[in-house]
């Protein structure tokens, strides 16, 4: 039986956070038992300089910093390729070949670029650029260099995953069936919130917990977290439906919770204490996890052996997309 290929992959702008865990992390490690499926994981850095184009250090710098993450979460080399994106030319030649397929103006009107854009707009200004604005085409060649076809995504990346669909439908129009469609697999998981409330987690808001966090920081950022703010004393009865702290014990005080939220009701706990046993538990959840980082960290011999072995095997599937590419576009000289 012919086995499906997936392909997911993260930008190495920092550390992944518990957001990542929660998400697709933990999704990939469970991807892993599934037999019927060959699955690919790319650390996307070319991806990541289309808005660090002006930070290519940070962007360097993270790139093995991701990939502890991945290994110590339980991502297993042998069962998933771990690859890095600027070390596949391919995909960059994928990239400039599809991009006849594709009009600026439905590029403009793709509705996950639009979101960004505004987002970016420090960066940007009034004026994007053409990487950015194009970086739908490169993620429909990082996905059609190896075939992939079960894309697993947030549903905010529906739009890049039909805009992909429309590239391989064109290509295959014009040069021949020679591309697979990909199909997005939507995670169940819903998006985690920062310590804050914010819907967004990430290090500029100082709202999220690191994998590779110490017992001090996840200490700090916790005791800083927002928890319901009419409670002034411990006896007044608390709300856990508007306490980050309630939200993140949902997380990681999973047979603790009902108790938690009863005792918070009827004023019978100390928001202190409950941030206290929160940050324990968080400890306990993580401490494999940060081991298991330290065993790589003191081995970057062994990290690079892993991606660099995991990039020549994905590097050898892109090459043979790019022979049946280039013979269906007449360009094999
Ligand atoms: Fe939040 Fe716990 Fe305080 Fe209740 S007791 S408001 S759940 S921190």
């Amino acid at each position: 039986m012919n086995k499906k290929r997936s392909l997911t992959g993260d930008r190495p702008t920092g550390k992944l956070h518990i957001g990542h865990y929660f998400g697709s992390l933990q999704n990939r490690v469970k991807m892993q038992e599934d037999e019927n499926l060959e699955r690919f994981v790319m650390i996307a850095d070319v991806q990541a300089l289309t808005d660090n184009f002006n930070e290519p250090q940070k962007v360097r710098n993270n790139v093995y910093e991701v990939l502890k993450d991945y290994l110590a979460v339980g991502i297993d080399p042998n069962k998933t390729t771990i690859f890095l994106q600027s070390m596949i030319p391919e995909i960059a030649e994928l990239t400039v070949f599809y991009s006849n397929l594709v009009t600026i103006a439905r590029l403009q009107r793709n509705p996950t670029v639009k979101t960004e854009i505004a987002q970016k707009k420090e960066l940007f200004g009034e004026s994007v650029t053409y990487g950015f604005l194009g970086y739908p085409i490169s993620q429909a060649a990082d996905i059609t260099a190896f075939g992939g076809e079960l894309i697993p995504v947030g549903e905010d990346q529906e739009p890049v995953i039909e805009q992909c669909r429309e590239i391989v439908r064109k290509f295959n129009s014009i040069y021949g069936d020679v591309l697979k469609e990909p199909e997005a697999v939507f995670s169940k998981e819903k998006r985690i919130k920062g310590l804050d409330g914010n819907d967004k987690m990430g290090k500029s808001l100082g709202n999220a917990i690191y994998l590779s966090d110490t017992d001090e920081e996840i200490t700090k950022k916790v005791m800083g977290a927002l928890t319901d703010p009419g409670r002034i004393k411990k006896d007044d009865p608390g709300n856990p439906n508007i306490c980050m702290v309630a939200y993140y014990h949902n997380l990681f005080s999973k047979g603790e919770v009902k108790e938690i939220c009863e005792e918070c009701k009827a004023g019978k706990r100390g928001c202190v204490a409950c941030k206290k046993q929160l940050i324990e538990n968080i400890i306990k959840e993580l401490n494999p996890i940060r081991e298991k980082r330290k065993y790589y960290e003191e081995r970057p011999e062994e990290l690079k052996r892993i991606l660099m072995e995991g990039t020549k095997k994905a590097q050898a599937e892109a090459r043979k997309t790019m022979e049946k590419v280039k013979k269906a576009m007449k360009l094999d000289y």
